[in-house]
């Protein structure tokens, strides 16, 4: 998912384009560009980094429009010539697209029988194009939108300007987010709300099929057939868009930090006057259906993994699947089933592709994400926010957290459930511990397992669960191979690959299981594993690594997975790794 940024009669139109690109780069993205106008249109674009395009730009530019891009490529290759923005034929139109257009070939056909050359493969150029042709056509722009409108199938957020109006921005949605934010004598665009906050505080946030004219006094919002309507402006709550890293080095930390701040939010947002506060007819269709269906990808998934057995807890049966598996083989136990997605960034492409199954089948169904107005939050039948904040950091954390337990709280629902609410609390208790006291201790163990190449997490039942979280989190921003085992799993296979000195480390936070674990601490170290075990304090031995306060044991996903996440976060500063955007990861995956 890419980033769009733009400007018109803002002071400093290069430091909010910039700034905005930066932030919303936690999207993921490939290659960046910006234009503006100072004597016809200029554009820079190049493949890599936000940090690189600023080094090829004029120091200062002088201009009252300008727009800018990160491109996560769909069509046609990272290059610089497939970088926005896109410059049309006659070079009359400038533009920039989040999203993807499903009948660009044929566009292309029409346009190269009008006799138009394209540089480069993207679907993109293709819409600068068109919208020239037509505006050449009909000699009016409002006309050229809302022909193209009619035309182009797929999803699209555009942001243009014309080589004959300096002052003039457009855009056009539909299917991915574009939000213009209102000021005195500006008005800026974006792809979410976050670049704008420290401008204005005042929103229009565009709906699908309608386009926008964007003069630096005046913004005026049409539907597709050109009638100009009424949009509501809206606020936003600062806290939750803020990039700002409050004194934090990086944000992953920070997001660390936030996760008991995360956890009251939603107690407060779905728990009121002693009562669960959910959509009364979704909890009708959870009791009315015979079987929940989990459908995740990634951390996601594993949050799925424990929202089934809470579920269960409560006499549901449930299956959960991996999106792109279930994508291929889409099974629908029961006779009523209903589906719950679960996707921080409401964009994931495996999950979308799910979506339009179960709407093939008519199945009813929710997403649980972290992102308003996404693609997800859209299209599903019913939608639960998790009022996270916005995550900057590539590895999940405080939203992984956030998922268990809004998962929790709508189980519990479900047959009104309250003691869940004191659970959580007491969670809450057992996190700040954590912080305030076992960074040094997980410092220290990331240091002993900085250089190792393989590592295991040990742990069953729920604590089984955070490991596979835990182990996901150390390889995806460490990168140390490391694979969760459940403990009665290691002699089936996994225990060959215990040797000398490797860590393992192991969650013994359930009363039922501990005992089993115990015994499996004594499998791997007597074959010389170096085992780090976090237990509850009434679990423990005094050789453990990290003793907890306890708590309720099906909560070890929102209670000790900090603990986690400190290790992961830790190990890959002790490597000099860059924590916040690792390898080959991007934060929302919008591809399949
Ligand atoms: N489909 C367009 C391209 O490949 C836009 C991708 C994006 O949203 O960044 O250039």
């Amino acid at each position: 998912m890419c980033g769009i940024v733009g400007a018109v009669g803002f002071v400093s139109p290069k430091d909010y384009v910039f700034n905005g690109l930066k932030m919303l780069d936690y999207r993921g993205y490939d290659s960046a560009g910006v234009a503006y106008f100072n004597n016809g249109i200029q554009i820079f674009k190049d493949v890599g980094s936000v940090e690189h395009l600023l080094s090829i730009v004029p120091e200062t530019i002088d201009t009252n429009i300008m727009i800018g891009h990160t491109r996560w490529a769909t069509h046609g290759a990272p290059t610089k010539l497939n970088t926005h923005p896109h410059l049309s034929f006659h070079e009359k139109i400038c533009l920039v697209h989040n999203g993807v257009i499903e009948n660009f070939k044929e566009l292309r056909g029409f346009l190269t029988g009008k006799g138009y050359r394209f540089y480069g493969e993207t679907d993109t150029e293709i819409i600068a194009n068109l919208l020239e042709y037509y505006y050449l056509e009909k000699g009016e722009i409002i006309e050229a939108i809302k022909t193209i409108m009619t035309l182009v199938k797929g999803s699209y957020a555009f942001a243009f300007f014309t080589s004959e109006d300096k002052n003039t921005l457009y855009v056009i949605k539909k299917a991915s987010p574009l939000v213009i934010g209102l000021g005195e004598g500006f008005n800026l665009i974006a792809s979410d709300a976050s670049p704008m906050i420290e401008h204005t505080n005042k929103f229009i946030e565009l709906d699908d099929l309608e386009f926008g004219i964007v003069t630096k006094d005046k913004v005026a919002i049409y539907n597709k057939k050109g009638e100009q309507i009424k949009k509501d402006t809206i606020s936003k709550d600062v806290e939750l868009i803020s990039h700002d890293l409050k004194g934090y080095p990086h944000y992953m930390i920070k997001e660390i930090e936030e996760i008991p701040q995360t956890v009251r939010r939603l107690m407060a947002k779905y728990y009121q006057d002693d009562k669960y506060q959910f959509d009364p007819n979704l909890i009708k269709d959870l009791e009315e259906s015979d079987h929940i269906i989990f459908i995740a990808c990634g951390t996601s998934y594993h949050a799925g993994l424990v929202g089934g057995r809470y579920f269960e807890k409560y006499d549901k049966s449930t299956s959960r699947f991996i999106a792109s598996e279930w994508a291929f083989h889409p099974t629908y136990p029961g006779k009523k089933p209903f589906i719950i997605m679960i996707s921080q960034s409401g964009e994931t492409a495996d999950l979308i592709h799910c979506l339009k199954i179960i709407k093939e089948h008519n199945l009813k169904n929710l997403i649980i994400t972290n992102t308003g107005g996404s693609t997800l939050d859209r299209n599903a039948m019913y939608s639960l926010l998790l009022y996270s904040g916005i995550e900057v950091s590539v590895a999940s954390t405080k939203a992984y957290v956030a998922q268990v337990t809004l998962l929790a709280m709508l189980a519990a629902a479900l047959s009104n459930d309250t003691k869940l609410i004191d659970d959580l609390t007491d969670s809450l208790d057992v996190i700040y511990d954590i912080q305030d006291h076992y960074k040094p201790l997980i410092m220290k163990v990331a240091d002993e397992i900085k250089d190792k190449k393989n590592l295991f997490y040990l742990g069953r039942s729920f604590d089984y669960f955070l490991s596979l979280e835990a182990s996901l989190k150390l390889k995806e921003i460490s990168y140390i191979h490391s694979e969760a085992i459940p403990g009665g799993e290691l002699k089936h296979g996994p225990i060959a690959l215990i040797e000398k000195g490797i860590p393992v480390i192991v969650f013994i936070t359930d009363p039922d299981t501990a005992a089993s674990m115990r015994g499996n601490i004594e499998e791997v170290k007597s074959r010389g594993a170096k085992v780090y075990t976090i237990a509850t304090k009434s679990l423990s031995k005094p050789e453990d690594t990290i003793m907890v306060e306890d708590y309720a044991y099906y909560l070890s996903s929102v209670a000790v997975s900090s603990i986690a996440f400190y290790l992961a976060y830790y190990v890959a500063l002790a490597k000099g790794l860059n924590v916040d955007k690792p390898r080959n990861l991007a934060k929302s995956v919008t591809v399949e």
